[in-house]
């Protein structure tokens, strides 16, 4: 016969108790439920048994760290795990454990206890002057956030939790899978230790329910495509009051209608007619930061030419200074010319010698060559 009771209650300690605390209550209980000074009491004995049983479990280091992570079945090898009760050692079957799968399966004392709350995603897309000058945005999220009921404790208030009886409080269990003893999280408290006796009425016992929550979200200037904003617990409520996660903003960045961006390089095309680009001239264009750009277009620009207008582009995400603007330039040819401009053209062209065009004598000049070559 065997109480099934928790180990350090069959004891009277604190589960922090030192050996000799476990030595002096032991001692105290088994001269108070001795059978000799109970004779005939079936209960006695049993509790004498119980309390021996617990002592001889808990002041072996080993033994107890066992307990202390896997509960009563940790100990006792109930389920015919590695050779039973035939001496083997617990703690070291816990430390081959370790070795075989890591921290996986590891943790120990710290990981009792319901899941930290999940972190959350929220996508969100800005436009690039918001990301040029940074922008205080207000989001709502629906997010499954502590009960105020209860507290977050899952249980009605004024009422109390159990401990679990499954798993004796620790959280997890140990099962036999074929070779291994695997550790799992115990299917009766999920892994809280406590069981809700009275569930409250808001949650169900969760500890959290779904509520709309509007949010601050700071986007300082410089952020780009995939730029990441934490705001630190502010995602999932963690289960019975545990720590909520995060939740993380992704940025997108719209589409602009002229300017692509590299970094902290903004850029665009800019078409340039063919007499501005043989004249020279000036053009015109607006910054993000509010200014308009002049920018001289030299006399005889060639297409693809790339003008850069320093400090015009985009300020660096959480540093100083800006990025280059940058223009290239592509000159236009006319497609719909009036007669008198085709005139003019042509008398344009009577007037041609070929030094005009540097490039374009060099390039025929050179097909010359090659046809001479080949006709030799
Ligand atoms: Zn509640
Ligand atoms: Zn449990």
């Amino acid at each position: 016969m065997s109480l099934d009771i928790d180990y350090y209650e069959l004891l009277e300690v604190e589960r922090t108790a030192d050996e000799a605390a476990l030595k002096a209550s032991y001692r105290k209980l088994a001269m108070k439920y001795h059978p000799d000074k109970n004779p005939g009491c079936g209960d006695s004995e049993a509790r004498f048994k119980a309390i021996s049983e617990a002592y001889d479990c808990l002041k072996d280091p080993q033994k107890r760290a066992a307990y202390d992570r896997f509960g009563k079945a940790g100990v006792n090898g109930g389920a015919g795990g590695f050779g039973g009760g035939n001496g083997a050692d617990f703690g070291d079957i816990g430390d081959i454990f370790e070795s075989i799968f890591g921290s996986a399966f590891g943790g120990g004392r710290q990981q009792r206890g319901p899941a930290r709350g999940a972190d959350l995603r929220y996508d969100m897309e800005i436009r690039l002057e918001d990301a040029f000058t940074g922008v205080t945005r207000e989001i709502q999220v629906d997010v499954a956030a502590r009960c105020e009921t209860c507290d977050g404790s899952g249980a009605k208030p004024g009422t109390r939790t159990n401990r679990c009886s499954t798993c004796a409080g620790h959280g997890k269990v140990r099962a036999q899978q074929g070779f291994f003893v695997v550790e799992r999280t115990c299917p009766t408290c999920q892994g809280a230790g406590e069981v809700i006796a009275d569930p409250c009425n808001s949650c169900h016992g969760e500890g959290r329910v779904d509520r709309r929550k509007t949010l601050t979200v700071n986007i300082p200037a410089g952020v780009d495509e995939g730029t990441r904003i934490r705001l630190s617990g502010e995602g999932e409520s963690g289960a019975r009051g545990a720590a909520p996660g995060d939740l993380y903003i992704f940025l997108h960045m719209a589409r602009h209608k002229v300017f692509e961006r590299e970094g902290t390089t903004l850029f665009t095309r800019a078409p340039i007619s063919f007499t501005t680009a043989a004249l020279g001239g000036e053009i015109s264009i607006p910054g993000l930061d509010g200014k308009k750009h002049d920018i001289n277009i030299p006399a005889g620009i060639q297409s693809g030419k790339q003008l850069r207008q320093r400090g015009a582009g985009m300020p660096v995400l959480n540093g100083r200074g800006h990025g280059d603007l940058v223009i290239q330039i592509d000159v236009e040819t006319p497609t719909r010319l009036t007669a008198r401009q085709k005139e003019l053209l042509c008398e344009f062209r009577e007037t041609e010698t070929g030094e005009e065009c540097p490039a374009s004598q060099g390039f025929f000049g050179r097909i010359k060559e090659m046809w001479d070559d080949l006709t030799d």
